[in-house]
């Protein structure tokens, strides 16, 4: 069977620990067949979390029913109704997975550049309305709406709180939308321009400087002193 030969075993601890359960259950137990929490827990002695790591394969199409489910099993009976997505493949690493990795999250706010796409706030900058509150910047999905999307760089945008809040709940803040476009209307052409390509895209696309200042952030802040210093004498040279 094609795919078969290319399934890592379940016994490589090097995997994680829901991508051994899944490979445990496809190799050992099988669909349709039933096991106990013990055989899991004896398969990978010292193993933390394991019940919890197989309960994280439901959001990926796997169905293990409890006695709670179906009441022909025991208590600490389960039962492999169906497996789900092969989560040991690539492209399937992330399916059903809420949270998002460390890398992949550095990968994310780094294409990015550390600013929210919706509005442009750098982290920690003050929002431009006065309240003084400041921006904290999360890894949200494209698409909120979408239930148990996958969690790879491409299905993940930058976004500040207050515009992921927004996404997610449609708030948005009291404006209506005379007043809007009032503001918009008084703005020099240039400035419309660049609200309108802003709304085409979807995103804001940072300049090269706002990059290159982005990059200078991140430096530890002797590094980041050292290149403030030598930019001001190359510019009073
Ligand atoms: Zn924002």
């Amino acid at each position: 069977m094609a795919g078969t030969a290319a399934r890592p075993d379940w016994r490589n601890g090097k995997l994680g620990t829901r991508v051994r359960v899944a490979l445990w259950l496809v190799s050992e137990i099988g669909e349709g067949r039933k096991f106990t929490k013990s055989q899991l827990r004896n398969a990978m002695p010292g193993v933390e979390q394991i019940d919890r790591r197989m309960r994280d394969l439901r959001p990926a199409g796997w169905s293990i029913l409890t006695y709670r489910d179906l009441n022909s099993l025991a208590p600490g009976e389960l039962l492999l109704d169906k497996i789900g997505l092969p989560i040991w493949e690539k492209e399937h690493r992330a399916a059903g997975l809420r949270s998002v990795t460390a890398t992949v999250r550095r990968r994310v706010l780094e294409r990015d550049g550390h600013r929210c796409v919706r509005c442009g706030i750098l982290a920690g900058e003050q929002y431009p309305d006065g309240t003084g509150s400041t921006a904290r910047l999360t890894v949200g999905h494209v698409n909120p709406h979408k239930y148990g999307a996958g969690a790879t760089e491409a299905d993940l945008v930058t976004e500040c709180a207050r515009c992921n809040e927004t996404a997610k709940h449609l708030t948005g803040l009291k404006l209506d939308e005379q007043r809007v476009w009032d503001e918009l209307t008084e703005l020099p052409g240039r400035d419309k321009q660049i609200v309108l390509n802003w709304l085409v895209a979807g995103r804001r696309e940072p300049s090269r400087a706002e990059k290159a200042v982005s990059h200078v952030w991140q430096l530890p802040a002797v590094q980041r002193e050292s290149i403030e210093a030598k930019l001001a004498r190359l510019l009073s040279s």
